[in-house]
């Protein structure tokens, strides 16, 4: 048990914003803390491996990828899916509203 912290994932965010949606954060369960009673690793069941968000890929640290690629939230596909409460939606993704801003 330690102090509550920021959470380094998501920085206190809680998570990612995406047009309507909010995508909770996956470390910290969408609290933006870590520590105390919401401590990742004194929950004994290790969650199993997964791969980070697309958009948070090492690909896009390289600005030529980056730029090739453009958004890299939908891929230029415009449209985000997301799962919300059990069903699959798809939502115009934040660089169309850019675009149209
Ligand atoms: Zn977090
Ligand atoms: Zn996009």
């Amino acid at each position: 048990m330690t102090d509550p912290i920021t959470c380094p994932e998501c920085e206190g965010s809680k998570g990612t914003r995406l047009g309507r949606l909010f995508l909770a954060c996956q470390f910290c369960g969408g609290t933006g803390q870590v520590g105390g009673d919401n401590e990742p690793a004194e929950r004994g069941d290790q969650p199993p491996p997964s791969p980070p968000p697309a958009w948070r890929h090492k690909v896009w640290t390289d600005p030529w990828i980056a730029s090739q690629l453009g958004c890299r939230y939908c891929l230029g596909s415009r449209q985000v899916a997301h799962v919300e409460n059990g069903h699959l939606v798809s939502v115009p993704c934040q660089c169309v509203s850019e675009e149209a801003g």
